[in-house]
């Protein structure tokens, strides 16, 4: 009698063990949390994993893009809340608007266990900081080839690296006449997230005008769940940017992004009239917003 006791016993503690586990996965780790810092820059949960990407600059007004308050600037350098948990920085590219190296070091400084990935030429800005003999070994480099990706493992979380081209933008050579590129040789990274199977894409500065980086990379074969992406991709009902989303993306939810809060309405105006196809369009409104997604 005892021992058909303790074995209905040992039956409930399994049963509900089992339900607990059960109901922590359906909460925690399908459950994400993306906050707007500024311009490109976002704080991103999902389950116990936190990543920061593009969102630490702005050491001066730049005049053509939202930069991240002073508040949250020095948060962000001191690792204090929200960003006292970050697993991993990462920054698509070397632009004034996306990444300030001082302020990266520092962060990096403070918050011993988060480490970083970009490309070649930030990770040569980040080596001229006060801290950087400190941080050095949590900086990981990868710049694949024009056309080419790169796995890696970083705190837990999987990242394909893919090379995407920076959008152009033109400049006259006063002497020549000759319309020039200015952002040709700037090293561009698109980084696809794989966190307990959320997948979450960030294409950084790539423009619709990259389109063949999106025929190579077919990125519709990933099942995308969210992807950041800037807002030439909507910039019209029937631009390019339409077009490499229906055929190379195909995410299931869309964060348009490089958008100023007091500019947003015309791309939230597209998004609407696109709603049909395109049901799941964000475009946030201030900083420090956060919205949450349920993946199923
Ligand atoms: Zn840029």
């Amino acid at each position: 009698m005892k021992i058909r006791k303790l074995i209905i016993v040992q039956i409930l503690i399994l049963i509900s063990f089992q339900l607990c586990y059960t109901q922590t996965i359906k909460t925690d780790e399908r459950n994400i949390e993306i906050t707007y810092i500024a311009n490109e820059g976002f704080l991103i949960n999902v389950g116990d994993k936190s990543i920061l990407i593009d969102a630490i600059f702005g050491d001066k007004e730049y005049g053509f893009c939202d930069i991240p308050d002073s508040i949250q600037i020095s948060s962000m350098i001191e690792a204090r809340e929200p960003y006292t948990n970050i697993d991993l920085i990462a920054v698509t590219h070397n632009h004034i608007d996306h990444f300030y190296a001082p302020f990266v070091s520092d962060h990096l400084a403070n918050n011993m266990k988060g480490k970083f990935i970009s490309c070649e030429q930030t990770i040569e800005k980040l080596a001229k900081t006060d801290s950087y003999e400190e941080i050095k070994a949590r900086l990981i480099e990868i710049t694949p080839d024009s056309l080419m990706y790169q796995d890696t493992v970083i705190n837990g979380i999987d990242i394909k690296v893919f090379r995407l081209k920076h959008g152009p933008y033109y400049v006259e050579n006063p002497e020549t006449g000759e319309k020039i590129n200015k952002h040709q040789n700037i090293q561009n990274l698109g980084f696809l997230f794989n966190i307990n199977g959320v997948k979450i894409f960030h294409g950084g500065d790539s423009s619709p005008s990259c389109i063949s980086d999106y025929e190579n990379f077919r990125l519709d074969n990933e099942n995308i769940d969210i992807a950041f992406l800037g807002r030439g991709f909507m910039w019209t009902t029937d631009c390019k940017g339409i077009e490499i989303l229906r055929n190379y993306i195909n995410p299931k939810h869309i964060i348009l992004m490089h958008i100023h809060p007091d500019n947003n309405k015309r791309f939230i105006d597209v998004a609407e009239k696109m709603k049909t196809e395109f049901p799941n369009v964000t475009v946030f409104k201030k900083s420090m917003e956060t919205k949450s997604y349920i993946i199923q």
